[in-house]
């Protein structure tokens, strides 16, 4: 029952939120999905009060079952001191004694076995705290090494598979390759090829399932997973901005140097006096009425910003980073970046070929599998995947006029 309960509380947090997040408010506004949110809502809070009722009637059965036995117990106590004082002489003040010595142990019985029911009820949540804390524990900081070990190192993938646990098929099958440092990589493929997951599997999100990812010379199992994500700066296509000032929310730390955030940030076009309060204007609303929202375009520029910001990473990660930007923005920033990303390995994922053609190395990945590499050049000419992928994107932007 515990665990049902959780399920249903946990959905019920799940709504709330997004009921309250201003992010989804254009769609749910719009797409009116309100009905639908509050449907849940009320279903849900009546699988509550139902849960609540059984319960509460396991309970009534163990409960009335005590007052019974309290009711049995100190009638035979009063009827036999009662019998005592009528048969065999036991003085009042006897009685009073007696009773009063029954009574008390007849209630710190009770008091105890209620202790033990609130014991037992405890000792069962206690048992998934205890499960939690027996998982195996990330070390942080132990062994960890220093980040300077690998500045200028390769990342090596030697034959490396995954399949997620549900799946019937490899999301990523047999892949090798050397991530040069300095060497811009552009990851091309359709939907579903595998790009996430390999990049999942590069950061340490994910463990191989056969083959082996080296950090120089160092194999990737035994970095401790904060070590190794410390390695890496990335732009997700998801990007998550807190209700902390824009410096925070560039640096993602509490402290930091203001002149390095001013120049990531100029190097995406989010000057920071674009903003009334420079560095300490609060982003989002949720805390300060006067905090600022960004667009979808500044929101991705800032998570690049936060990528070219967090140094000592050995390699930059950029998914589709560019997918809210206007071509212009696009291209101004592709230029930018890279003088930014100097000595780094840089991983670009694009839907927009045309935005490949700066790298020097293109990967197409095919149903999880490395199946062509090359410069954009090498791969028209193979008139493969991606000559077919190009082709296809060209003649949609010839129709569009674009
Ligand atoms: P891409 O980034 O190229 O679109 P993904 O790496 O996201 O591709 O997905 C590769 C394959 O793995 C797909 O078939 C996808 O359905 C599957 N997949 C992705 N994430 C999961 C997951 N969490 N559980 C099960 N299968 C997944």
């Amino acid at each position: 029952m515990r665990e049902e309960n959780t399920a249903i509380n946990r959905r019920l947090d799940y709504i709330n939120e997004t009921m309250q997040d201003l992010s989804f408010g254009k769609e749910i506004r719009i797409m009116g999905m309100g009905d639908m949110l509050l449907s849940w809502h009320g279903k849900l809070m009546g699988k509550k009060q139902s849960l609540f009722t059984r319960e509460r009637k396991e309970c009534a059965g163990g409960e009335l079952l005590q007052i019974l036995l309290a009711v049995l117990r100190e009638a035979l106590v009063y009827g036999y001191l009662i019998y005592a004082v009528w048969d065999k002489g036991v003085s009042i003040a006897d009685f009073s004694l007696y009773f009063a010595s029954a009574m008390g142990f007849s209630k710190m019985l009770g008091m105890f076995l209620a202790h033990y029911e609130a014991f037992r009820l405890d000792a069962a949540c206690l048992q998934d705290m205890r499960m939690m804390m027996e998982l195996p524990e990330e070390e942080i900081g132990a062994a960890a090494p220093r980040l300077s070990d690998f500045v200028g190192k390769s990342i090596t993938l030697t034959d490396v598979s995954y399949r997620y646990p549900s799946s019937m098929r490899d999301a990523v099958e047999h892949f090798t390759y050397t991530f040069v440092p300095g060497k811009r990589v552009a990851l091309v493929g359709e939907n579903g090829s595998g790009k996430t997951t390999l990049i999942k599997l590069i950061c340490g999100l994910l463990e191989p399932d056969s083959g082996t990812i080296f950090f120089g010379e160092t194999d990737g199992r035994s970095l401790s997973g904060w070590a190794r994500y410390a390695l890496f700066s990335t732009v997700f296509q998801d990007i998550n901005l807190y209700a902390f000032t824009l410096g925070e929310n560039t640096a993602m730390a509490e402290t930091y140097e203001p002149e390095q955030v001013k120049a990531a940030l100029s190097c995406v076009g989010l000057a920071e006096d674009k903003f009334p309060k420079g560095l300490d204007t609060m982003l989002r609303k949720d805390f300060d009425p006067q905090g600022v929202e960004l667009s979808g375009g500044q929101r991705q520029a800032l998570a690049i910003a936060r990528a070219v910001y967090r140094e000592g990473a050995v390699m930059t990660i950029l998914d589709e980073p560019t997918a809210a930007l206007d071509p212009l923005a696009e291209q101004e920033i592709y230029l930018k970046l890279d003088s930014l990303l100097q000595n780094r390995s840089g991983i670009f994922i694009s839907h927009r070929l045309a935005s490949t053609r700066f790298c020097d190395e293109i990967l197409v990945m095919s149903e999880g599998a490395l199946v062509e590499k090359g410069n954009h050049e090498n791969l028209m000419a193979i008139g493969g995947f991606y000559a077919r992928m190009y082709a296809a994107q060209s003649s949609f932007y010839q129709k569009e006029g674009c």
